[in-house]
């Protein structure tokens, strides 16, 4: 296998790296080894690289969901973000009736909160927690810049959707998959939902 130095010693040369990243896991490098030599120590970049190392689509498709889930979480336990639950009700809910945050209306949702891990939702924040704090980007994930432009435009968008699926899509790669499972999930939350609210004008009675 060849191998290519990476060099980034400022933004010029990160920029100049991340337009280039649709050819580096072009087939043109699928037998080439990149290693990183940076003197900007950025954790985003070496993810990159490894995920550029990865020559399997399915497989560095896996390393990428799961890298930038990790750096959603790890960002937001650095800031402290928080939603400030109490009993079940987030910030914007304290006055309300309302419980479980913005999963409220998913079928994913548990008492002890998403039972999947969605990337999409982990990059929603809604305005009150924006204006309280600083919130990662959907663009400060470099690793995202690793996944093709519709696999791109469906994690900015595929709510309410277990890992399981939401991967499958993406190894689809394609936008109109992704508009049909939308459609489907819409569907199943609907049921969901009117399976709950029959169980509660039972409970009440009604
Ligand atoms: S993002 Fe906003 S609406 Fe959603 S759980 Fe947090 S505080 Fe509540
Ligand atoms: S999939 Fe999203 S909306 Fe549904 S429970 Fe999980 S985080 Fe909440």
């Amino acid at each position: 296998m060849k191998t290519k130095i990476i060099k980034l010693n400022n933004k010029v040369d990160t920029k100049k790296f991340e337009r280039k990243i649709w050819i580096y896991k072009s087939i043109i490098y699928k037998r080439t080894k990149f290693i990183l030599e940076d003197n900007v120590k950025n954790i985003n970049y070496s993810s990159v690289i490894e995920a550029l190392n990865i020559k399997n689509r399915i497989k560095r498709i896996n390393y990428i969901y799961d890298k930038a889930c990790s750096e959603i979480d790890e960002y937001n336990k650095i800031k402290h973000i928080d939603c400030e639950f109490k009993n079940g009700k987030c910030m914007n809910q304290h006055n309300t009736k309302r419980i479980n945050g913005c999963c409220r209306l998913c079928r994913l949702q548990s008492s002890h909160g998403c039972t999947s891990q969605n990337i999409t939702c982990k990059l929603f924040f809604c305005d009150q927690l924006e204006k309280k704090y600083k919130t990662i980007k959907f663009n400060d994930i470099k690793i995202l810049k690793c996944l093709s432009l519709t696999n791109r435009i469906i994690v900015r968008d595929n709510y309410f959707e277990t890992k399981e699926n939401f991967l499958r899509t993406l190894y689809l790669n394609s936008i109109i998959v992704f508009s049909i499972k939308v459609v489907i999930n819409i569907i199943k939350n609907g049921v969901y939902l009117h399976k709950i609210r029959k169980n509660i004008t039972k409970e009440n009675g009604g």
